[in-house]
């Protein structure tokens, strides 16, 4: 796929309404939007819901702060909450393809069985894809809770194609599709909305690079494209920490929308200071490949 064939396809932002969108947030949706814009795409805007630490009004404020510095989306934003049907239909139908299957295993555990030499910690070790009937009825007696859902995956690698960090082969394993609280799990949920929205671009900070192995892997085994990914350095604070609210005035409302513009603008080298002008000067090649270590004015 060239990226000047995009007129068809869509580009997206999806926050998580758990906290107010902070500048290193904004920026990053600048970024979704600019490279959406540049390509011809469509753009949208999606509430990533599910957890239940996130906030109505929160998602309210976020949409609200997008707008105001002046990203423009194409379609009514969607809400994950509202998807629970189609998660249900994905995960139904890999149950009855044999793609899933019934996890009882607490972190703890997961934790502390043996993995295979190159498997990172934190990587499913497999312990519940063979049981049979009787163990999973001893060990759903055991542990007195539903169970989690995995993804009976037949492979341990999966090679993405990123616009910044070229190809990206990273970890796939058993991983969650629903939590034991019947959540849908984050990697579920994007694949499956990213695909039913035709979003074919997917532009997001660097800290999920690691996911999109997984989630290009799922992506393949639901019939769905791939996207293009390009996932963008993150803003960081003077002690080199992931930005966050307790680094003080980090939010548009503290900000202000002009200096936010600014600020942001200066990070990626734009003269201009308004999402028109930035996209004018948008050139994914020269784009920061380091962290912006965020000072407050
Ligand atoms: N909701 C995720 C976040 O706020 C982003 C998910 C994605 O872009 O795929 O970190």
């Amino acid at each position: 796929m060239t990226e000047a064939s995009g007129a068809a396809g869509a580009g997206r932002f999806a926050p998580s309404p758990s906290a107010d969108l902070h500048i290193g947030n904004l920026r990053t949706a600048v970024l979704a939007w600019l490279f959406a814009r540049s390509t011809g795409r469509r753009f949208l805007l999606r509430v990533e819901d599910l957890d239940d630490r996130t906030f109505p009004d929160v998602a309210a404020r976020q949409l609200a702060d997008l707008a105001a510095i002046g990203i423009s989306w194409d379609e009514p934003p969607q809400y994950q909450r509202a998807h629970a049907d189609r998660y249900d239909a994905v995960v139904e139908q890999l149950l009855t393809a044999g793609m899933a299957y019934e996890c009882y295993c607490s972190r703890r555990e997961i934790l502390a069985a043996p993995r295979a030499p190159h498997a990172p910690e934190g990587a499913y070790p497999g312990t519940c894809r063979e049981l049979d009937d009787a163990q999973r009825a001893s060990r759903r007696a055991a542990t007195g809770r539903p169970p989690a859902l995995r993804l009976r995956a037949d492979r341990d690698e999966f090679t993405v194609t990123d616009l910044l960090h070229g190809s990206y082969t990273g970890v796939v394993d058993d991983f969650v599709l629903r939590r034991f609280d019947g959540v849908p799990a984050y990697n579920l949920a994007v694949v499956v909305d990213d695909g039913g929205s035709g979003v074919d671009q997917v532009v997001r900070g660097d800290d999920l690079l690691s996911s999109a192995p997984r989630q290009a892997y799922l992506a393949a085994l639901l019939g769905l494209p791939a996207p293009v990914y390009a996932h963008v350095p993150l803003a960081l604070n003077a002690e080199g920490k992931r930005l966050a609210k307790r680094d003080g005035a980090v939010g548009l409302a503290e900000i202000g929308v002009p200096t936010a513009l600014r600020q942001i603008a200066d990070s990626l080298g734009y003269t201009a200071a308004d999402l028109p002008g930035m996209l004018a000067e948008f050139d994914p090649a020269r784009l920061p490949r380091q962290p912006w270590i965020f000072r407050p004015a």
